[in-house]
């Protein structure tokens, strides 16, 4: 009989017909999140796991939003491998701006067309497939893998991985978790940013425009309120040693900007700030007596969630007229595994060994995916999916190529973890 690899190669390149097949059928489901109901993507999956023989359970806390966690265990001791997709999507927007139905799951250029082809469709099926695969050879295998399909990435988490991970801790937690979220091929993600908002509220006496000594316009308090809220992203961060030699390494940076854009090799390792909102005044020719402002920073690995709570608190006291409040973003810090582990290993030998030829490099997310619930856990856990480009916008699509690299660079990653 043929090694078990060779045949998982043999599944991997054989398949590709259904592999596409599966990946049209997701496409055409529509899971907007909002409102995020993925009833229709989970029967489709559970068929799916049905026809390969594997078991699995729903654990669904909000009836509308099923999360599927199907394991098994190899032959014999050794390491529980978790395997993390999600089945929601963002809405698809104006159907105007589309040049296809959003949800047409049309196979066009060598590219599978639709809302949530790129996030992450694709890579939710690499990771079926990487399943099935391995699911087939369990008693060949040593440890144990457990499949979790979930809901409610796009809006937070919380009935789905953040779930799991609370409540299912010792079906899902294992020793490492494979993610296949967008990060383009040539890198690989061992950590990201904490994201962190707060509303501020500014008032003062109002008043004509044209008498501006009777009181101050509160739009130009908050506008001096933005401008000391910016130093807060010279902020030195205290990275741990293994991440700071890891982003400092040329190549690594090179591969962020090719990846991220120009730039982004700066903003990974700092907070950012976005004033995302600002509702103020009520006419021209008023001076405003209220502005509202809601503002996004996203902390690098290395400065806490309390540092930057102090500061904007500090900066906040010394302003006129302004209170706020932190609005809920759950509560996990930026989060980083260690970009050595032997994951990233076998990620990297594999997606260089494949037919795209392309060495991906360790780097920490600018967003956030469902692999923090892990990582704030103790589990490490590692992102590598297809490019970014074009996720969220009209006429998402993904390339047929990079869907197939990922799926065999999975694939083939998991098998050497289990059996390394
Ligand atoms: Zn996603």
């Amino acid at each position: 009989m043929t090694a078990p690899r060779d045949r998982l190669l043999g599944w991997i390149e054989g398949e590709r017909e259904r592999q596409v097949a599966l990946l049209r059928s997701l496409t055409r489901i529509d899971t907007s999140n909002p409102p995020g109901d993925t009833r229709a993507a989970a029967d489709l999956v559970s068929r799916f796991l049905a026809e390969e023989g594997a078991s699995w359970r729903t654990e669904a806390p909000r009836p509308e939003m099923p999360n599927l966690v199907s394991t098994f265990a190899s032959r014999g001791a050794g390491r529980h491998l978790v395997l993390n997709g999600h089945l929601d999507v963002f809405p698809p927007g104006d159907p105007a701006a589309w040049s296809r139905d959003p949800f047409s799951g049309d196979l066009a250029d060598g590219r599978v067309h639709g809302r949530g082809a790129v996030d992450m469709n694709c890579g939710t099926t690499a990771l079926l497939f990487a399943h099935a695969y391995l699911h087939r050879l369990r008693n060949e295998l040593p440890g144990r893998v457990t499949l979790t399909v979930v809901s409610d990435e796009e809006t937070g988490g919380r009935w789905g991985s953040g779930w799991l991970t609370e409540r299912c801790g010792d079906e899902v937690l294992g020793d490492c978790v494979l993610n296949t979220e967008p990060s383009g091929l040539g890198t690989v993600r061992f950590g990201e940013k904490s994201m962190l908002w707060f509303r501020f509220t500014v008032e003062g006496p109002g008043g004509h425009s044209a008498y501006p000594h009777t009181g101050a316009s509160a739009n130009r308090l908050a506008a001096h309120l933005v401008r000391d809220l910016e130093t807060i992203e010279s902020k030195a961060p205290d990275e741990p040693s293994v991440v700071r030699e890891a982003l400092d390494r040329p190549e690594v940076r090179a591969a962020i900007e090719a990846s991220l854009g120009a730039g982004a090799a700066e903003v990974m390792r700092r907070v950012s700030v976005n004033v995302g909102t600002v509702h103020g005044g009520v006419s021209i020719n008023m001076l405003p007596a209220k502005c509202v402002l809601d503002v996004d920073f996203r902390l690098p690995v290395g400065i806490s969630r309390d540092e930057v709570r102090g500061e904007v608190a500090s900066i906040a006291g010394r302003h006129e007229g302004v209170r706020f409040e932190e609005l809920d973003t759950g509560d996990i810090e930026a989060n980083w595994s260690d970009p050595g582990h032997e994951m990233v290993g076998h990620l990297v030998r594999n997606a260089g060994a494949g037919p795209r030829g392309v060495t991906p490099r360790p780097v920490v997310g600018l967003g956030g995916t469902d692999t923090r619930f892990w990582r704030a856990r103790g589990v490490p856990a590692f992102v590598h999916g297809c490019s970014p480009a074009g996720m969220g916008a009209a006429d998402e699509s993904v390339s047929i190529e990079e869907f197939h690299h990922v799926l065999r660079t999975h694939a083939l990653a998991a098998f050497d973890y289990l059996t390394a």
